[in-house]
């Protein structure tokens, strides 16, 4: 099975459509690490677009947050803005699809995926450290996640965890072999908000007859994405952030 491998969304209509046109033909399967919505400015046509084309995704905490409105005492002031927004934005139906998504680790044949880790949805693995406390947990060698909205991610060797960097900023794919004696947390990148100092729009390519996969960095029209978020009346800070892929 070819996998397509989203996170990180964020009602960025324009970075989706741009992935998934550069991706096609080339996967059977769509599935997201969670966070379709918030900060961006097409929370419903990002979520009809992933209950039409996903087969498994998982809740990220801006997805939990915007249509229950909790936790947002845990978010930064732009973050609850865009929330509350998002709340207001999506229709009744998008909603009920959000509100309903599991949380993760979802299970498919011979890896996982979660949105922050698979011991905690909202926790962030950032680093060695952080990751080197996961991986005695892990149930499967590969593991998808996002959160971060940083491209890459960590290989456990058996003596040691090493990190996986993004995509060179001259290069649009990245491939990594997998060694079935390591095992991997892979993040995708972010399509929709990349915060890894590279504005380009993230995602993963994984067929699980393979031994690799491919991680891929492509241009969209950024413009036109930020034009969205400032005539929504959301934070101009979300706007300005995409350019920078801060
Ligand atoms: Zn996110």
């Amino acid at each position: 099975m070819r996998y397509l491998i989203l996170s990180d969304i964020h009602a960025n209509l324009e970075s989706l459509e741009a992935a998934v046109e550069h991706a096609a033909g080339k996967y059977d399967q769509v599935l997201c690490c969670g966070d379709l919505i918030g900060y961006g400015a097409d929370p419903n046509a990002v979520t009809e677009w992933v209950r039409a084309h996903a087969a498994g995704v998982v809740r990220g905490n801006h997805d939990k947050a915007s249509v229950e409105l909790d936790d947002l005492e845990w978010f930064n002031p732009v973050a609850r803005a865009a929330a509350i927004w998002t709340h207001h934005a999506l229709t009744p139906e998008n909603a009920e699809y959000i509100r309903n998504l599991p949380k993760g680790p979802l299970a498919f044949d011979g890896f996982q995926m979660v949105h922050g880790s698979p011991l905690d949805e909202d926790e962030y693995i950032l680093c060695v450290a952080d990751a080197g406390l996961v991986f005695g947990y892990l149930e499967t060698p590969l593991t998808f996640f996002g959160h971060t909205h940083l491209q890459g991610g960590f290989i456990w060797n058996r003596a040691r965890v090493e990190t996986i960097g993004k995509t060179p900023a001259a290069e649009e794919r990245q491939t990594l072999e997998l060694d079935p004696e390591c095992a991997y947390m892979i993040n995708p990148g972010s399509v929709g908000q990349p915060r890894d100092g590279d504005p380009r729009a993230g995602y993963v390519l994984y067929n699980t007859d393979e031994s690799f996969l491919i991680f891929y960095r492509l241009p969209y029209d950024v413009g036109k994405a930020q034009d969205k978020i400032r005539r929504a009346g959301l934070p101009p800070l979300l706007a300005d952030r995409l350019a920078s892929g801060r």
